[in-house]
């Protein structure tokens, strides 16, 4: 009997050679001794789309070198190839000119959304919503798999402490608790329960490891970090994307501890591949082989590949290192033959899961392109998420929800009435002027007088990856103009911030203000009239101290993807009432950061009100944060009460339950996310004075009142302790439970470990 494994039908091998191990290891084993060193090699290959491929034929130059490759079956994947089209197009040349026929993988980052863009994840995030989240990354998923794609380089699950990092935006905050819930759910939300399916991809835990700890929050700077840190903070995302089944990896740029993660032995063999058992593969990040020579760590880039091969890196994101050395560092005994066959043998599974080897075109469908990409129930379920990311800060006097007629409003801002910016960074398939601006949602309510000015402008990105600013930010000559409506207003709706292409990759800033003349403008109109709404438009919290003390209501708004206008005009006039939560702390001053909610406290408690100058403290800052890590008011109005304990003690197997009471003490239905934190007052090494160990939401009407109830067992209070071990110390713990982490009830209870 003899197997045909799909598409070119030259891969074959006999019905007998499968028996001990399982049948997909099988296959895979059948395939790979079909294989030269070269071919192998060829695997671990990743390059980036030349775009020209349905075009002629590439003659001269890199592209002709990787067309050439490709045909030589040195290719195993690639990336930022666009559309079925292409996708088919260079798939053929793998599975009908190379000598084995095996399909390519098509890599891109979507990292939230294709063409139809959901909020940013850091946005996403701030709904504590884990369906919400799930279903945004299946929208995504199933329009990007729509065109040809079967792999995203998402989520991101990097823990970010440090605002002035660009990238703070493609991950979900600060928390290794909320960012591993939503690691998962994202990783469900794309792979789905069947990975074979049409209309699921691979997913990537990335930024393996260390990443968002860049110095001073510059992109790329080192990391240097405790194994306390790294344990108990940085890596719990990524061991909870593993654990859902995340079937690829990406390191990354950052060195840690010395040590460049692309290099990294400890990092990928011992810890990813040895203690968590992951049987997926990683891939490197852009050129993060070869970046290894600029660390100071790699002579050349044959060493450079040398090195990331025997660490554990499987593939090679278009550093040409792979795929230009290893054959030579093979033969010269430099890298055993049989790291590369463990390389190959990873990617060759992961292709057999994704049902490439049996049908390699089953991405690849015009047909379905056209039905799929942007059909209205991706518009649906991105404007759901997107509402759900809103979070109300501010809202005194009850300024907000707008009234739905009579009111004469100004729209002030330049990011009000754009329809780019909110798409925010990494949409590289979405086209410019796609979403819904704030100007264009508010228009949809037709009861009110509506005068738009723009009043200054915002600096933007030419593209995600070129920084190429022509704007003015300094210019005041529409200032005028704006005043001169806000005068006239009953309200004045000021949508300000960042553009969305001041954030992201290699967008890091030192000032994490309002950018160019925007401060300046809201106190100038602020002189006129101080009925504001501000809507904040960003990707990274910000440090808006005088905002935060003068203007009545604040909405933070982040980039809320193609639907954002009509999620935040839906936020506006009351038809949505908010219910995110701040996943990242607001600091009141950039000289603060970093700044977490979960920090340590010193041997002279980090005070409020510094009693004396030997206080932890700044003398021109106050400790605390403009808005907590959690935060988020709503329409409603939500009281705790009664935070109980089943027992004020439990040991190793037993657990207790945590009761508290929550009230909506208002007349509007609303949605409360009900944090619970602990702390563990003594450890072995040093514990924060807060850690997030679960939350609920409930959904409550107007007067109603529920129960909400949390289980503590030892798992939740297991951390990374002095023996370098998972374990429970006994102790005494306190609980805290509320609507914020800096506003909870608290309860103690005793851990005994016996
Ligand atoms: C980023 C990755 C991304 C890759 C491919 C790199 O610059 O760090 O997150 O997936 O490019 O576009």
């Amino acid at each position: 009997a003899v197997v045909f494994f799909g598409c070119s039908q030259k891969v074959i091998a006999p019905m007998n050679a499968f028996s001990g191990t399982s049948i997909l290891d099988k296959k895979v084993d059948s395939v790979l001794k079909l294989m030269t060193l070269e071919e192998k090699v060829g695997q671990l290959n990743q390059y980036n789309g030349f775009w020209e491929i349905t075009g002629p034929t590439p003659k001269e130059g890199q592209a002709a070198k990787k067309y050439n490759d490709l045909k030589k079956g040195l290719v195993g994947s690639m990336l930022n190839v666009k559309g079925v089209k292409d996708i088919k197009a260079l798939q053929k040349i793998a599975v009908e000119e190379t000598r084995l026929g095996i399909p390519l993988i098509f890599g891109f980052d979507v990292i939230h959304g294709y063409k139809t863009i959901s909020p940013i994840p850091l946005a996403e995030a701030a709904s504590w919503d884990l369906e919400a989240i799930k279903k945004s990354a299946e929208v995504a998923a199933e329009e990007a798999s729509a065109v040809g794609l079967n792999w995203t380089f998402a989520p991101m699950v990097d823990v970010a402490r440090d605002a002035r990092w660009g990238r703070v935006m493609e991950g979900a905050g600060e928390d290794p608790f909320l960012g591993s819930k939503i690691a998962v759910a994202r990783v469900q939300g794309f792979q789905g329960q069947d990975l074979s399916a049409n209309n699921t991809i691979l997913a990537c835990a990335k930024h393996f490891a260390g990443y968002a700890f860049a110095e001073a929050g510059r992109d790329y700077n080192t990391v240097d970090v405790s194994e306390s840190i790294l344990q108990n903070i940085i890596l719990p995302p990524f061991k909870a994307a593993a654990d859902a089944g995340v079937r690829t990896f990406m390191n990354s740029f950052n060195e840690l501890n010395g040590i460049p993660a692309t290099g990294s032995k400890y990092l990928q063999r011992d810890i990813l591949k040895g203690d968590w058992k992951f049987d997926g593969f990683i891939v490197s990040d852009w050129g993060s082989i070869n970046e290894m020579i600029a660390h100071g760590y790699a002579k050349d880039s044959k060493q450079a590949a040398e090195i990331a091969i025997n660490a554990g890196s499987d593939m090679d994101m278009e550093s040409n290192a792979y795929v230009e050395h290893l054959v030579a560092l093979v033969h010269e005994g430099k890298v055993e033959e049989r790291l590369i066959d463990d390389a190959a043998r990873r990617i060759l599974k992961v292709k057999f899961e994704l049902g490439l080897f049996d049908n390699p075109y089953k991405y690849c469908d015009e047909t379905h392109e056209t039905e799929t990409v942007g059909k209205p129930a991706f518009q649906e379920a991105v404007l759901d998420i997107a509402k759900k990311s809103i979070v109300l800060l501010k809202n005194d006097n009850d300024l907000l929800p707008l009234k739905k007629s009579g009111q004469k409003i100004a729209v002030i801002g330049a990011l009000a009435n754009d329809k780019t910016s909110p798409l925010g960074s990494w949409r590289i398939a979405a086209d410019d002027n796609t979403a819904i601006s704030v100007l264009e949602g508010m228009q949809k309510y037709k009861g009110n007088t509506i005068a738009y000015k723009k009043g200054a402008d915002v600096a933007t990105g030419r593209t995600q990856f070129v920084w190429e600013t022509k704007i003015n930010e300094d210019d005041k000559s529409e200032f005028a103009a704006a005043i001169a409506v806000a005068k006239d207003a009953d309200v004045v709706v000021m949508v300000l911030g960042e553009h969305g292409l001041q954030t992201g990759e290699g967008r890091s800033r030192t000032d994490i203000g309002l950018p160019g003349v925007q401060q300046e403008l809201l106190e100038e109109i602020y002189k006129v009239n101080k009925n504001i709404v501000l809507v904040l438009n960003n990707g990274r919290p910000l440090a808006l101290p005088w905002a935060a003390e003068n203007i009545p209501a604040i909405v933070e708004a982040w980039q809320l993807g193609t639907q954002s206008g009509n999620a935040i005009a839906q936020v506006l006039y009351g038809d949505y009432n908010p219910s995110g939560k701040l996943p990242m702390t607001f600091p009141r001053n950039v000289g603060q950061l970093p700044m977490y909610y979960n920090y340590k406290n010193t041997g002279r408690p980090v005070m409020n009100e510094p009693e004396s100058v030997f206080w932890s403290h700044y003398i021109d800052e106050k400790n605390t944060p403009q808005f907590a890590f959690g935060f988020g008011l709503s329409y409603s109005k939500f009281e705790y009460s009664n935070l109980k304990l089943s027992s004020d003690t439990f040991a190793k197997s037993g657990k207790i339950t945590v009761s508290v009471q929550v009230k909506n003490a208002s007349k509007v239905a609303g949605k409360e996310v009900v944090q619970l934190y602990i702390r563990d007052i003594i450890g072995s090494v040093t514990r924060p004075v807060k850690e997030l160990k679960g939350f609920e939401m409930v959904e409550l009407q107007a007067g109603e009142m529920k129960e909400v109830r949390f289980e503590i067992d030892q798992k939740t209070i297991t951390y990374y302790t002095a023996n370098n071990v998972w374990e429970a110390e006994s102790g005494d713990f306190n609980v805290f439970v509320g609507g914020s982490s800096d506003k909870t009830l608290e309860a103690n209870f005793t851990f005994t470990n016996k």
